[in-house]
């Protein structure tokens, strides 16, 4: 393994509960996957989302790799995994992040 390398991650079972509740749930699912200045207004059909944290978190733990979610592009989000291979559960990040006074700026940057 070299240095680079990203370390692989667990897959998780997806849970769709919050799904029916996401912003983009009667738009055409092909809106999210799209390239380059498209990709702008497909991330803020989710800037209002009400799952918009559940669905980043499943995004990053499942290791989607195409697509808008959570407000991200996948170029954001290997950016975002490279940044923290220390994290193996997005979702157990967020639920801390949620729960701490640090919500506000989570560590993420
Ligand atoms: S965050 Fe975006 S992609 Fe995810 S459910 Fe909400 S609108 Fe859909």
């Amino acid at each position: 393994m070299t240095a680079s390398r990203v370390p692989e991650r667990p897959k998780v079972a997806w849970d769709t509960a919050w799904a029916s509740r996401g912003a983009c749930r009667d738009i055409d699912p092909e809106t999210l996957f799209v390239v380059g200045a498209a990709q702008h207004k497909a991330k803020a059909i989710c800037m209002g989302c009400p799952v918009r944290v559940d669905c980043l978190a499943d995004a990053l733990d499942s290791g989607a790799e195409f697509g808008v979610w959570g407000g991200m592009t996948e170029r954001e989000r290997r950016t975002l995994l490279r940044r923290r291979p220390d994290i193996n559960s997005w979702r157990s990040f967020f639920q801390t992040a949620q729960r701490s006074e640090d919500y506000a700026t989570p560590a993420i940057r």
